[in-house]
């Protein structure tokens, strides 16, 4: 933290730089740093002015709403204050917040849990029924009138559905982007070449706050109606419940997702529960917003300058957040596969650290523009891999140079060839030390020969020990000498010595995958076992009898006759005979049916599988592999580029998300582990 020691000085600091923000947020559409990190400004800022209350002025953005409207739309006086929300973290202070309130108030009080709608604040005007104007809240007094662009989403009336309407009603409610409709947006983007968002929010106000509204007529926008600011000769209300009924009678969407509730428990509940299941919904919410229902008790509770009493903002732990990139490296998969990733200054972000993303490919690295020294937005959400969202291009430091995929292999100096039309890019050298690393651990992986104590610290260790230079020395390795490394004692080498020996019974299909052989992936193993019951049969068969076998195509069989036409593998197939491994047919023994009654869609490329052979693994297990998702999915397997309709569409059906090692784990044992728990503390550094 660059904190001078003065108070005073530090919170004037603090004033200009998140007076800028404000401005680069809410008036720009721009922000420089993610939300995390302007809480954090904000916060600090609150605690100097706690602790030295002389030093809060009114023009402290600790007391204000938003930044000043912008000077693009007219400027529209709001007749009741638009404000923002305090906020909260965890159940204590929630209960705090419960606990102040008390003071205020007699009786007891029914609270009413609503989604947090991350989107824009709007306030809706209407006249005798007639939708005449739509704002902003700029400063909380005054907004922006944005009346063309608001009439282009379709969800907001143009006409109420009362009858008689009230002469006036101006209602406020949240603006949002549908994430779907954020997906397809920067997809178009991409295409065109125009500017990515960062996140749906960012989009929505975007697409809002355009000086044509043809253009926010071309975007999804969607609209949830919170709240009533002032109504004319209409209905007295007295329960918050009542004028939510009363605006979805109007003819507003009003979220379904709102409970009233009698105990701050039962809200924290709530909030948990929407904490866990915030990506089942096809829009983003940050946090829950809890309100008290009886409007008389809100009348007695008043409000700060700032914000009501009468309402908290429960917040989610955010999800997305700045950080340094510090370089791309580029790391070997056991087939040769380059691919590139960014190595990060840690961050705290979707409940764990996150210290590397990968980036796919070149051509993701180059549609990003990510460039080392940039300050990116990294994104974990849910059981999700970490990825690189984009650079904040408004704090690029001058000169960045653009990242060039290296022209040869961080390993082996050999070089790194991408091939006409593909999109990856590989290391040629079949003996490239990462390859070697990595085709060993694969050899050695659950799905293949199942050899425990062999991952991949564990294999470059003992390669660097020089006790393995392929697969095949795993059957010959000195175990002497692993007893001479420090950590290795007595046990772990019985042990090491017992999973070597046990593995040299795994069935033929087993042995097959183990291989690492292009393209030929688990389902194509098992296949081949069945069809030619020894692996010299394999080896000797003619391409076109490798092909006429069931589900093998011409690229399968091709690859396998080149495997094996290369006298380096023959070589190593002589050694692991020798050593005693089993070469023998018929396939692999009936999986049990973990997955009975269970459909699990795969989409993306996984590492350790082809999609093929992940579905059959499913399959074999008696579940389903189902090409889309729909209600009935149970899980959806995503690897590296995952097909956004799918994860979409599981995010709004409430569909589980799980990486390749979770999905291997289902594979063994049918259950998916319990969800990542989500702390409801601020959890992590800060
Ligand atoms: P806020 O967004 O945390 O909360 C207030 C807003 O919540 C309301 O104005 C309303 O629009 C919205 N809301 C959504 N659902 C609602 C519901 N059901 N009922 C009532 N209101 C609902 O507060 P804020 O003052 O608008 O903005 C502060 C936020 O903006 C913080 O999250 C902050 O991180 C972010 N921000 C970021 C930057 C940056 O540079 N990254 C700069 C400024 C502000």
């Amino acid at each position: 933290m660059t904190c001078s020691g003065n108070p005073a000085e530090r919170a004037d600091e603090l004033r200009a730089q998140i007076e800028h923000h404000n401005v680069r947020y809410h008036q720009l559409d721009d922000p420089e740093v993610g939300d995390a990190d302007y809480d954090a400004l904000v916060r600090e800022l609150a605690v100097i002015e706690e602790t030295h209350p002389d030093l809060v002025t009114a023009a402290s953005p600790t007391q204000k709403v938003g930044a000043a409207p912008s000077t693009l739309f007219a400027p529209v006086e709001h007749r009741t204050r638009m404000m923002s929300l305090d906020n909260v973290t965890s159940l204590e202070e929630l209960l705090a917040w419960g606990k102040r309130m008390e003071r205020f108030i007699s009786g007891d009080v029914d609270f009413v849990a609503e989604l947090k709608i991350d989107g824009v604040a709007i306030s809706l005007l209407y006249e005798h029924g007639t939708l005449v104007r739509a704002a902003t809240r700029g400063d909380g007094g005054v907004g922006e009138d944005v009346t063309a662009n608001v009439a282009t989403v379709s969800v907001v009336p143009e006409r109420l559905a009362l009858d008689p309407p009230p002469p006036s009603l101006e209602v406020r409610g949240e603006v949002y982007m549908p994430t779907s409709a954020f997906e397809e947006l920067n997809k178009r983007q991409a295409a065109e070449e125009g500017r990515l968002f960062a996140n749906p929010r960012n989009a929505a106000a975007g697409s809002l706050r355009q000086k044509d509204a043809r253009i926010t007529a071309g975007r999804r926008l969607g609209f949830w109606v919170y709240q009533i600011g002032h109504v004319e000769s209409g209905p007295a209300f007295t329960r918050h419940a009542g004028t939510l009924e009363y605006l979805g009678a109007a003819g507003f969407p009003v979220n379904p997702e709102v409970r009233v509730m009698g105990t701050l428990d039962d809200v924290h509940a709530f909030c948990r529960h929407w904490q866990q299941h915030r990506h089942d919904l096809d829009y983003e919410i940050d946090g829950v917003v809890v309100k008290v229902d009886d409007l008389a008790q809100r009348s007695e509770l008043g409000a700060t300058s700032k914000a009501p009493r009468w309402a908290i903002a429960y917040k989610f732990p955010p999800e997305e957040r700045t950080t340094l990139l510090k370089d791309i490296e580029v790391s070997i998969g056991p087939s040769g596969r380059a691919t590139p990733f960014a190595v990060l200054e840690p961050v705290f972000v979707g409940g764990s650290t996150v210290g590397v993303a990968t980036l796919h490919n070149e051509d993701q690295v180059r549609l990003k523009d990510v460039r080392v020294g940039d300050t990116v937005i990294v994104r974990k959400a849910g059981d999700v891999i970490p990825e690189v969202v984009g650079p904040m291009l408004s704090v690029r430091p001058e000169g960045l140079p653009e990242w060039h995929f290296p022209p040869t292999c961080p390993s082996c100096s050999s070089p790194l060839v991408r091939l006409e039309g593909a999109s990856d890019t590989y290391c040629v050298n079949v003996d490239c030390p990462a390859r070697v690393a990595r085709r060993i651990e694969h050899f050695a992986a659950r799905f293949a020969m199942d050899i425990e104590g062999f991952g991949e610290k564990s294999v470059l260790l003992f390669i660097s020990r020089g006790l393995l230079r392929d697969a095949a020395d795993i059957y010959t390795m000195d175990l002497e000498e692993v007893r001479a490394i420090e950590r290795y004692g007595d046990t772990s080498v019985a042990n090491l010595a017992r999973a070597i020996e046990s593995s040299k019974q795994r069935p033929l299909a087993n042995l097959l995958a183990a291989l690492a052989i292009p393209h030929l992936g688990g389902t194509g193993s098992q296949v081949l076992a069945r069809a030619f019951g020894h692996l010299d049969r394999i080896m000797a068969a003619p391409v076109e009898e490798l092909a006429a076998a069931e589900g093998i195509g011409p690229t399968i069989a091709a690859s396998v006759r080149a495997f094996f036409d290369d006298q380096r593998n023959q070589d190593l197939v002589a050694r692991l005979r020798e050593a005693g491994v089993n070469f023998n047919g018929p396939a692999a023994p009936d999986q049990p049916q973990v997955l009975a009654g269970l459909a699990i869609v795969v989409t993306g490329t996984l590492e350790r599988w082809s999609r093929e052979a992940a579905e059959e693994a499913v399959k074999a297990r008696g579940g389903k592999s189902p090409g889309s998702v729909s209600k009935k999915t149970t899980a959806v397997v995503a690897g590296d580029a995952p097909g956004a309709a799918k994860i979409t569409k599981a995010a709004a059906l409430g569909v589980r998300v799980i990486d390749e090692a979770t999905f291997e784990q289902l594979l063994e044992t049918g259950e998916l582990p319990p969800r990542p728990a989500v702390a409801s503390e601020p959890a992590g550094p800060e």
